[in-house]
């Protein structure tokens, strides 16, 4: 389960952000979650609420996830598509020179601290 590793990243992150803010505690956290991530929210949920209680700052931090849409850019054809639905392949012009424009990052929205 990879999602620990990312739990226990984006933990420390959270906790060096507290510190440097001298901060007493954290009470929310908000995370953006990729559609091609790979990661699974319910799983990064269950190692988040195992993961805090370990912690100094994030014992009683609260867990949102939001979502990012999967979002490819076909640089045959310019546009932009949903990654999830059709994969590397441009659903408008059957090319498959496209990249990933969003959606493969875990990555830190906003932390609310008392
Ligand atoms: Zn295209």
């Amino acid at each position: 389960m990879h999602e620990l590793g990312i739990v226990f990243y984006v933990i420390d992150q959270v906790e060096a952000l507290a510190k440097k803010n001298h901060a007493k505690k954290v009470v929310g956290l908000t995370i953006e979650i990729g559609e091609v991530s790979s990661v699974i929210p319910s799983y990064f949920k269950e190692c988040y609420d195992w993961a805090i209680k370990k912690t100094d700052h994030m014992k009683e931090c609260e867990l949102t996830m939001v979502i990012v849409k999967g979002i490819s850019y076909c640089q045959k054809c310019k546009k932009t598509y949903g990654t999830v639905e059709h994969g590397r392949k441009c659903p408008y012009c059957g090319s498959d020179d496209t990249y990933l424009l969003t959606g493969s990052d875990v990555s830190i929205r906003d932390i609310k601290v008392t």
